[in-house]
């Protein structure tokens, strides 16, 4: 029997990948989340059907904590994904992010080091802490060129400042103290069970509610999308056969502009719920993000030939399928739409 521990699980990327490792039915799944705005209940109650999974509401920067969860389930895999997420809100309250991002990641890495430590040669040797990061830590690409596993760290945000930080944190465990450390840097993700605070569910939703679809500056900033479960199946991937020390990015190969994916969702809404005038004419124009990076894109020929991942998912499916989730599960956003967020403007302040 695997047995993983997932921070994060009850957020988006957690979620999916904790579906991937439950589908082996012989897996044991605990998740510690401390159930953020981010976070939503219903996701963990469908989860909690799984037979193999556990949810522990906690802190991961209470370190005290991690190490006692962390000797009692004795993981095969840590897999930290728990974070602060949302660039706007790095920009309006910087400091969550650097309390979880940072010294969370700190936290967990010391809680893994401490049961990592006294395991014999072969579990020790078997052990891997998989750190899931963004490409954002590497700033923006003019028209050309891709992010690759080499390329300078140069970030824009708070949030993305505070995941460079934890990537320095994650590789200086793997070099000083030899922790199997393995890091991912993705780029955008979509699918199912996203907090309706990021572009591709906040346009469905304000779409369905007839409200303004907020487009940032001109929208022709530019994103590489991964649907979350290609990117699921990346982070399974690098904790069966990544190296130690190694990073890995991981990016869907469908780069497409923000106004792009905006009318995209509007197309598919126009077929699937039509109105009088078409969605398209509820997109609005608003002031851009304060230092708005222009585009990424990732070079993902590492994990490619190295792990033979390749995005199985074509983007303009996967978003289809999104919007049809989005549809179908009413029950899964409507509360967060009516209690965490309405979908106002955040991240204006400078
Ligand atoms: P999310 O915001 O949907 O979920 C984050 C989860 O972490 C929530 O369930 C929240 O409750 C939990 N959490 C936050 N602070 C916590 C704390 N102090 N203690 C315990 N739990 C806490 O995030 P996501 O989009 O699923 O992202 C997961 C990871 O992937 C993050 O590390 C993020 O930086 C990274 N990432 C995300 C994307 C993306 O497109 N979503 C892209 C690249 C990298």
């Amino acid at each position: 029997m695997k047995s993983y521990v997932v921070t994060g699980g009850a957020g988006f990327i957690g979620s999916a990948l904790c579906y991937l490792l439950l589908s082996d039915t012989d897996a044991e799944v605990v998740v510690i989340d401390r159930m953020t705005y981010a976070a939503n209940p219903v996701t963990l109650d469908r989860l909690k059907a799984h037979k193999g999974f556990r949810h522990v509401q906690a802190d991961i920067c209470d370190t005290a904590k991690m190490a006692e969860i962390i000797r009692l389930v004795q993981p095969d895999v840590v897999f930290h994904l728990a974070a602060e997420t949302h660039v706007d809100r790095s920009i309006d309250g910087p400091a969550a992010f650097v309390t979880t991002n940072v010294v969370g990641t700190y936290s967990m890495l010391e809680a893994s080091r401490d049961y990592w430590s006294v395991l014999d040669a072969e579990a020790a040797d078997k052990f891997r802490f998989i750190h899931i990061s963004t490409d954002e830590v590497f700033g923006s690409l003019g028209p050309e060129g891709y992010f690759n596993e080499t390329t300078r760290y140069d970030p824009s945000s708070p949030y993305s400042a505070s995941k460079a930080g934890s990537d320095h944190l994650a590789r200086s465990w793997y070099r000083t103290y030899g922790m199997p450390v393995v890091i991912s840097n993705c780029s955008n993700n979509y699918g199912p069970r996203q907090f309706p605070e990021k572009l591709i569910p906040l346009m469905i939703l304000n779409a369905l509610e007839e409200k303004p679809l907020p487009v940032y500056g001109t929208g022709t900033n530019v994103r590489d999308w991964l649907h979350v479960e290609d990117h699921a199946r990346a982070l399974r991937l690098m904790a069966e056969r990544g190296v130690p020390g190694e990073v890995y990015c991981v990016g869907g190969g469908a780069e497409r502009t923000n106004l792009e994916i905006v009318h995209e969702i509007c197309r598919v809404l126009d077929a699937r719920r039509p109105r009088n005038t078409p969605y398209k004419d509820l997109v609005e124009f608003v002031t851009d993000r304060p230092g708005h990076d222009f585009r990424y894109a990732i070079d993902a020929s590492k994990i490619n030939g190295q792990l033979n991942w390749s995005p199985a998912h074509d983007f303009t499916a996967g978003l289809e399928e999104t919007i049809d989730w989005y549809l179908a599960n009413e029950n899964w956003w409507r509360p967060l739409r009516e209690k965490q967020y309405r979908g106002e403007r955040l991240g204006t302040r400078v």
